[in-house]
């Protein structure tokens, strides 16, 4: 079967070897380990995990492509496909006995950020998640304080996992070819919380408070929400800019907020754009 690709799904699909195998091999594959990938497409990853001996769930939203998996891995009995949207898939219904699920995917670009939190939101049944993304969101997820990807993505993602930048993929390795560059991450949730917060919905709140004018200081971006005498009693100076703040400095400016500093727009942690 042929596949025209389709942008609305966003899909890229891999076509360099290399790229594959240096993937396959930074995961640590063990036997009788869960796999779980999102977004299939053609099998450029299925099939190399496949033959690895693993366990595997796929889940997939075009269903021209469910047809075509289902046909190509049809002797495939570790293979579970899931016709379904990555972004509403319950994935803690597969897990089975207490093992935790290893998620892989080359993301389509426009959803990877709501589909990360959506897996956040259960990092109780996850291990760690490796994915393709485009290098510039895999560059502010991992970015530290003072650099000048440092923003809300890097905080909320830090607080929930461990982040790591494996590797850069060009353009070229794709087909058709991105306009941009990407980055493959890992990700393990922390199996304890980094830092102490209340409430996460908070954390959000200062943090995209203080980041909504980077330029400003502390003082400045959260004057609404926070007095000065207040961040200073916490032994932070309120001259400083968000860019230079810790996760563990926002998680303690957060625990000063009530329940009435939130707006209706924290009720859904939607971290698209910075
Ligand atoms: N993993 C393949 C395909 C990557 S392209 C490869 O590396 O070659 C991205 C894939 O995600 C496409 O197959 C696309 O149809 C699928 N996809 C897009 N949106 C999705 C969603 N919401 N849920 C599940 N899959 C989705």
């Amino acid at each position: 079967m042929t596949h025209t690709p389709r942008k609305r799904f966003g899909q890229n699909f891999l076509h360099d070897h290399n790229i594959i195998y240096n993937i396959l091999s930074s995961l640590n594959t063990k036997p009788n380990q869960h796999w779980v990938e999102i977004g299939p497409g053609m099998g450029a990853l299925t099939e190399p995990l496949l033959a690895l001996g693993l366990q595997l769930e796929v889940v997939e939203l075009d269903r021209d492509l469910v047809v075509y998996l289902k046909d190509k891995f049809k002797h495939h009995t570790q293979l579970q496909i899931h016709s379904a949207d990555a972004l509403k898939f319950d994935f803690p219904s597969l897990v089975k006995y207490d093992e935790k699920l290893r998620i892989i995917g080359n993301l389509p670009y426009n959803i990877s950020t709501p589909l990360m939190f959506h897996l956040l939101d259960n990092a109780a049944c996850i291990e760690d998640m490796h994915f393709m993304l485009q290098k510039e969101v895999v560059d502010r997820i991992c970015a530290a304080p003072g650099s000048k990807k440092y923003g809300r993505l890097s905080v909320m993602m830090q607080y929930y996992c461990a982040t790591e930048h494996l590797f850069d993929v060009p353009p070229e390795s794709f087909d058709p070819a991105p306009k941009v560059m990407s980055a493959i991450v890992r990700l393990i949730p922390h199996q304890q919380p980094p830092v102490a917060v209340n409430n996460i919905k908070m954390l959000n709140r200062v943090v995209v408070q203080a980041f909504s004018q980077r330029r400003k200081t502390l003082r400045n971006s959260l004057k609404k929400l926070i007095e000065e005498d207040a961040i200073v009693a916490l032994g932070i100076d309120p001259n400083l800019r968000a860019e230079v703040i810790s996760l563990a400095d926002f998680a303690r400016l957060s625990n000063l907020l009530r329940e009435k500093d939130l707006t209706e727009e924290d009720a859904e942690l939607d971290l698209n754009g910075n």
